[in-house]
């Protein structure tokens, strides 16, 4: 299989997080990466119609918004909280031009999560009218299971898929009609299941596959969240994945999102020739 396009290529802003957003767009269009993924904390600092105009003036295509989610809690009050975060996460992904944002869906500690996965669909669905009005679609991410006990209860593609299910199944065309809300592969998660490969041709029938995101798996990880590995310096077959999605019918954007404390250590622009390297190598 041949390299993935550099036209499909876009990076996380969390990747070069010691960078300001516009640090992020000045260095990647110098290596002529044509998509960006911002990250809620990247917006921040100038908030979203300043960056809207940074990034319009760029050229480069928003790809997403990251992240909304974090639906999950004991009580109303938290739940409700979420919803109004969520809510402006989906204004701020318009004011940007970015066709989704990214969920972590959450899960919280003591609450079974089966009962976190029903909360997660009832916030979702709260969540779908402003989502259609403002033509913003939502983007289930399943997380790898060691973030079970707090960061996701959707841990695998099927569960991803039931999900999206049981809004199409309650809300109907409003949902199906413009595949409003699917699911975000991300190699980092779902590399170990035995049933990816069939999960994402089930997920691809459905008109679910919104967006595809890489990395590796470290070996020898040091740190759960902060520890990722640059594409081809672990052991996850990319390539074969992105194999399955483009059979799959995904012909979309192909997101680099590494969180790594040792490469935000270092200097950002040999990080990013080394980011483009590394996806020409091995995506
Ligand atoms: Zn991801």
């Amino acid at each position: 299989m041949n390299s993935a396009p550099m036209a499909r290529m876009a990076i996380h802003t969390i990747t070069t997080k010691p960078w300001s957003l516009r640090e992020c767009i000045d260095s990647y269009r110098k290596k002529n990466v044509p998509g960006i993924t911002v990250w809620r904390q990247a917006l921040a600092p100038q908030g979203p119609q300043e960056s809207a105009k940074m990034l319009r003036d760029s050229g480069l295509k928003v790809v997403a918004l990251v992240r909304g989610g974090f639906f999950t809690g004991k009580d109303a009050a938290t739940r409700q909280a979420a919803i109004d975060d969520n809510l402006r996460a989906l204004d701020e992904a318009a004011a940007i031009g970015a066709p989704l944002v990214v969920l972590v869906c959450g899960a919280t500690p003591g609450l079974p999560l089966a009962d976190a996965r029903k909360q997660i669909v009832e916030a979702i669905g709260k969540l779908v009218p402003h989502a259609q009005s403002r033509n913003v679609r939502l983007s289930v991410e399943p997380l790898h299971p060691m973030f079970a006990a707090d960061r996701s209860a959707v841990l695998t593609m099927k569960q991803a898929r039931e999900i999206c299910g049981n809004l199409t199944a309650e809300l109907g065309g409003a949902v199906c009609g413009r595949r409003l809300v699917g699911i975000a592969v991300d190699v980092y998660h779902v590399w170990w299941d035995e049933a990816l490969e069939s999960e994402i041709a089930a997920a691809g029938r459905l008109g679910l596959l919104h967006a595809f995101h890489v990395c590796d798996w470290r070996v020898q990880t040091r740190d759960l969240l902060n520890d990722r590995g640059l594409m081809g310096e672990g052991c996850i077959d990319i390539r074969q994945i992105r194999g399955w999605m483009e059979r799959a019918g995904f012909g979309g954007w192909i997101e680099v999102e590494i969180f790594s404390n040792e490469r935000w250590a270092g200097d950002q622009q040999v990080w990013l020739e080394q980011i483009v390297e590394a996806y020409g190598k091995h995506v």
